[in-house]
């Protein structure tokens, strides 16, 4: 059996951040992924957002990870030349009831450590994106996007730099703790057996079930897997906004919002919808839920603009009833197995997060 020092499972933008900071840090990694290539599952099938860390609760890894994972996301683009842009976000409040609640937003951000929130009137927040139909705004000034594949090529190329080694069509399969070091058994294209001495499980969707196939990992630890997908409509009239667009949140979730890619096309969603097995298709009768919900903020929006676009599937690790989740990221104090490190539930602001997350992984690691 061949022996390495550090495995990753999975090249999602987790995986990659990971593996970047361990190779950086002079450790021999080899990342398994089972699919074809990076990024193609979740990591592939979001907003690109880079959030501010208004609404986690305070305390959370998220709203922690957010917030410093969204400096070092910007530094690092700017450093690698990753195109992104730091176009701000509008939280909009259409009636003088969801005026009253911006304050308590605006508190609640700053309290995670998020300082720059403007408070703006109806006018203030048209002189912004004149069609707008808003009684107040919050504008988020730190809110961003970014070209999440350039991101994720960057780290893969630094990661390589490094000397980490990739292996493709390679998912794994079973594991086994035995003391100091883990043993694998990965198929694919190459089944290999290789034992390491730190596991990373970055398997996103995936996470619950790996764990679940690690011999030694305790399953009253392993969380169970929900599926949350969002589907997202895309706009054939061209949206005349430069910011983003968010309703107030109302409880259970975020609102119908309106993001922009790099290439100014705006998307609306994702909305929430739980289901039991993955299916990326878009129902196109969903559409009718996204008409009123958008047309609050953008009355003018044309009948018939809506198309089906693309879905993602949130890694929940808490059932529909349950309001909110936290990542969940487990190390050898919490399951009592030397060296192997499982990350649950990194659903959104993962992607924000991701280099905040990595340094945190490499910490729990001793590295
Ligand atoms: C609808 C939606 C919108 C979002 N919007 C945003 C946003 O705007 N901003 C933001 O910050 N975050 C956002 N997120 C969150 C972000 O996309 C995720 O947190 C992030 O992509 C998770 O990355 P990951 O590497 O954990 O998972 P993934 O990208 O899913 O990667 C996991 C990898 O593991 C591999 N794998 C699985 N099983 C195995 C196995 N047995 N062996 C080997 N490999 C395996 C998979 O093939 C996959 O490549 C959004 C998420 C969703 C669902």
């Amino acid at each position: 059996m061949d022996r390495v020092d550090c495995v990753v499972i999975g090249a999602g933008v987790i995986g990659l951040a990971v593996a970047r900071r361990l190779a950086k840090a002079g450790r021999e990694v080899i990342i398994l992924e089972a699919a074809e290539g990076i990024g193609t599952v979740t990591s592939s099938r979001n907003s690109e957002v880079i959030h501010a860390g208004i609404y986690y609760p305070a305390g959370s890894l998220m709203a922690r990870m957010c917030v410093s994972g969204k400096r070092a996301l910007y530094e690092y683009c700017r450093e690698h030349g990753i195109p992104y842009r730091n176009c701000g976000k509008l939280i909009v409040a259409t009636t003088p009831k969801e005026t009253e609640k911006l304050q308590s937003i605006r508190a609640h951000a700053e309290a995670n450590g998020v300082l720059d929130m403007q408070t703006l009137s109806g006018d203030a927040a048209r002189a912004l994106e004149p069609v707008l139909n808003c009684d107040a705004a919050l504008l988020s000034p730190s809110t961003g996007i970014i070209d999440s594949h350039a991101y994720m090529l960057a780290l893969r190329g630094e990661a390589e730099d490094s000397g980490a080694a990739f292996a493709f069509h390679t998912p794994l399969l079973a594991a086994k703790a035995v003391a100091d070091r883990i043993e694998i058994d990965a198929g694919g294209d190459a089944p290999m057996s290789i034992e390491c001495s730190l596991l990373i499980n970055a398997a996103g969707l995936a996470a619950p079930a790996v764990a679940r196939s690690i011999d030694g990992m305790p399953i009253d630890l392993i969380p169970r897997a929900y599926l949350a997908k969002g589907n997202y409509f895309s706009c054939s009239a061209r949206a005349p906004f430069s910011h983003l667009i968010y309703p107030v949140p109302e409880p259970g979730g975020l609102g119908v919002h309106l993001t922009l890619d790099m290439a100014g096309q705006a998307r609306f969603g994702p909305d929430v919808e739980w289901v039991d097995s993955i299916d990326y298709a878009v129902d196109p009768a969903r559409a009718e839920r996204f008409y009123p919900a958008i047309r609050r903020y953008w009355p003018t929006l044309p009948d018939g603009a809506l198309m089906p676009s693309y879905s993602g599937i949130r890694p929940k690790i808490v059932p529909p009833a349950v309001a909110a989740q936290d990542f969940l990221i487990q190390g050898p104090q919490d399951h009592g197995v030397a060296g192997l490190i499982n990350l649950f539930g990194i659903e959104s602001p993962g992607l924000t997060s991701s280099l905040a997350i990595a340094d945190y992984v490499g910490e729990m690691a001793g590295i």
